[in-house]
């Protein structure tokens, strides 16, 4: 064991930790980076656009120079159809990698955008690997882009862009990667994954307040989108082309949630940048899912399969678990969790993203246990049909 850090300082708001995967809970410091107003076109403001853009950028590792990064208004959904609008000519053809809510998200936008696409659906969990990702490409020759959701938050399962970066790379295809809830605690290298294209969001693991994404692309593949895109306000090349020519964003920046997005980058360079919040995260699950495991719960994941972002829990198949009074319970501790999205049993997840640290993830699993205990649950076990569905992936 490493020894222990003091403890992070707990909400001042006496609000209660969002154990969400964004928005999530932040620092008094990124909230109070709100209290003052900025000109949008002032070069104060510029000079944070400026700044976020290129410490954005230094987190990709190898590839940063030749790449750009491109803040967009909106949500993460806003960033991905910007992406897909933007990079995919009107007369390519995406191969969509889903395994859950996020995937099928990104096929419902391509039906959205008109533009051709192919799905490989695994079902609610289960990962694309790279031998299926080179057969749908030798298969379908239309095929330009290939795209991959790095972690799939809707089960929390960390995807193998590795392999899927290195099929598309193979068959000389484009990648473009949703890395909404892992950039910035998971590697993610520009260089050595050669994508085209990534998104991620200010609410997720980077510690903002939620009010826009973001796109780190080539610069050449920016400079080639330029008329590809169906919407005006999500073409990525023209928000690039005005903000390379006047430092500003095209349309009203979400002013506070930049300085406040400032704010949470600095921390992060302070935390040890991509491997410093990846290991606090990383620490948060270990000891979260090893209380949680002790309780009787089990995950649906096995554990290389388990991101640090978070984790989808079977409900136990005790019939006096309720998941309604449980949440209920666990908010009246100060715990906001989620409910889980898996269609064949019933499931609840809880994140490991935001300003949280060991101390606070055992007090959550402490939590858990009186929640069960005040419900009069003897046993956290999941039901048998869960662990059959478990032993897909097992293999
Ligand atoms: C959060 C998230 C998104 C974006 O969702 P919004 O609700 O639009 O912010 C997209 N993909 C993944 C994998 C996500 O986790």
């Amino acid at each position: 064991m490493s020894t222990e850090k003091p403890p992070l300082p707990a909400p001042r708001l006496g609000e209660p930790y969002l154990l969400t995967p964004g928005p999530l809970t932040t620092a008094y410091e990124v909230k109070q980076a709100m209290l003052r107003d900025w000109g949008s076109w002032d070069d104060d403001f510029r000079a944070m656009t400026r700044e976020l853009r290129s410490r954005l950028l230094a987190l990709v590792g190898t590839g940063a120079d030749a790449n750009d990064c491109v803040p967009i208004q909106g949500s993460g959904s806003y960033c991905v159809e910007a992406m897909l609008g933007s990079f995919v000519p009107k007369d390519g053809k995406v191969l969509v990698l889903a395994n859950g809510a996020y995937g099928l998200r990104a096929a419902q936008t391509m039906e959205y955008l008109g533009r051709a696409f192919t799905l490989i659906n695994k079902g609610d969990y289960l990962p694309p690997r790279g031998a299926e990702v080179a057969q749908a490409l030798a298969d379908d020759p239309a095929i330009t882009h290939v795209l991959a959701i790095h972690c799939e938050t809707s089960s929390g399962i960390l995807n193998p862009v590795e392999e899927i970066a290195e099929a598309t790379r193979a068959a000389g295809r484009k990648l473009l990667i949703d890395s909404m809830s892992a950039f910035g605690a998971v590697e993610l290298d520009a260089g050595k994954l050669g994508y085209t294209a990534m998104v991620s969001s200010a609410n997720k693991c980077i510690e903002g307040v939620p009010g826009f994404g973001f796109v780190i692309a080539r610069k050449d593949e920016i400079e080639a989108a330029r008329g590809n895109s169906h919407s005006l306000s999500l073409d990525v090349h023209a928000q690039w082309a005005t903000m390379e020519k006047t430092g500003q964003w095209r349309f009203t920046p979400p002013t506070h949630v930049v300085a406040a997005f400032i704010e949470a980058l600095k921390a992060h360079e302070a935390e040890g940048g991509v491997e410093g919040r990846g290991a606090r995260y990383t620490e948060n699950r270990d000891v979260m899912v090893a209380g949680m495991r002790g309780l009787g719960f089990e995950t649906l994941l096995a554990d290389r399969w388990l991101s640090p972002i978070i984790v989808t829990f079977f409900c136990p198949a005790d019939p006096k678990f309720e998941f309604a009074r449980f949440y209920e319970l666990m908010k009246a501790q100060g715990f906001i969790i989620y409910p889980g999205k898996l269609t064949v049993v019933d499931s609840f997840r809880v994140g490991c993203i935001g300003q949280m640290d060991a101390h606070v993830m055992r007090k959550v699993v402490e939590a858990a246990r009186a929640a069960l205990k005040d419900m009069g649950v003897e046993s956290a076990a999941p039901p048998a049909e869960a662990l059959e569905e478990r032993k897909k992936l097992a293999a």
